[in-house]
């Protein structure tokens, strides 16, 4: 059973006066078949913990410890993470110009599986996986995000988590910035991925809207760097009604 580990997590940036620790000793721990709601307001650090699990460069990790079945995820670089299972849907997907959608999906695909995809079967795959995303297959040979919708964007983000199939799955604010239609799409990817049991998912949000279409197991509190409170999904039903104010107050985010 795959599990992520997360202890005492310490990262800093590169700031213009220095380097500035972001997470001050993040303890999580992700189980396969779990879903696990990341809550917390705006410049708390959620982004920065989803990059540094997927291993951006831009994020420094000066303390603690992050395993997956107990190999130390930390001495991966980005691509081995990615061969161990670890799948990060930005919050914000960057284009890759010169890249098409399809070749995309089948270089990522080779990458992840260590051999590439028999073409008949994964083109059949991909059609269906798009079809179940209510993607137009015009969109396979666009270039990746390239003057792509921001509900484009997130279809696609999904589309990869689906047919890549990680263990770790860590989704970055998937649900920002979409009409309710979109929303229902995405969540419905997510589900089926999870329904296979084999992933761990970390669903980052600022919103509770998501979590009425993808039921978490565990509902974690972020604030200032650092999970404030966890407990099950009536934590989500609190935060609805209150908001951050209460974890938020005595100082500036981070
Ligand atoms: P969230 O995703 O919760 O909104 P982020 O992780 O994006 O939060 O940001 C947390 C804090 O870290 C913010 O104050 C942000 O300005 C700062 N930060 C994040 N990334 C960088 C970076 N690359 N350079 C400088 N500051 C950063
Ligand atoms: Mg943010
Ligand atoms: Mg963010």
């Amino acid at each position: 059973m795959a599990t992520l580990e997360i202890r005492d997590l310490h990262v800093s940036v590169e700031a213009e006066n220095g380097p500035r620790e972001i997470l001050h000793g993040v303890d999580l721990t992700v189980k396969q078949g779990e879903t696990h709601a990341i809550m917390g307001p705006n410049g708390s650090g959620k982004s920065t913990l989803a990059y540094s699990l997927a291993g951006h460069p831009k994020y420094t990790v000066t303390g603690g410890t992050v395993t997956l079945d107990g190999e130390d995820v930390l001495a991966m670089g980005v691509d081995e993470r990615a061969r161990a299972g670890v799948f990060l849907a930005m919050q914000y997907p960057v284009e890759v110009p010169g890249v098409s959608v399809s070749n995309f999906l089948r270089t990522s695909a080779t990458a992840v599986r260590g051999e590439a995809p028999k073409l008949r079967t994964w083109v059949k795959e991909v059609k269906e996986a798009m079809e179940r995303l209510s993607i137009d297959p015009s969109f396979a040979e666009r270039n990746v995000n390239e003057g792509f919708s921001g509900g484009e964007k997130k279809r696609h983000e999904i589309l990869q988590l689906e047919l890549l199939r990680p263990r770790v799955a860590i989704l970055d604010e998937t649900d920002s910035g979409l009409d309710v239609d979109a929303l229902r799409v995405v969540s419905e990817g997510v589900n089926r991925v999870r329904e296979s049991g084999e992933v761990g998912t970390l669903l980052i949000t600022h919103y509770t809207r998501i979590l009425r279409y993808i039921k978490p197991d565990h509902v974690h509190v972020f604030a200032r760097g650092r999970i404030a409170e966890s407990g099950g999904p009536e934590l989500a039903d609190k935060l609805e009604d209150e908001g951050y104010e209460a974890y938020v107050k005595g100082g500036a985010s981070a």
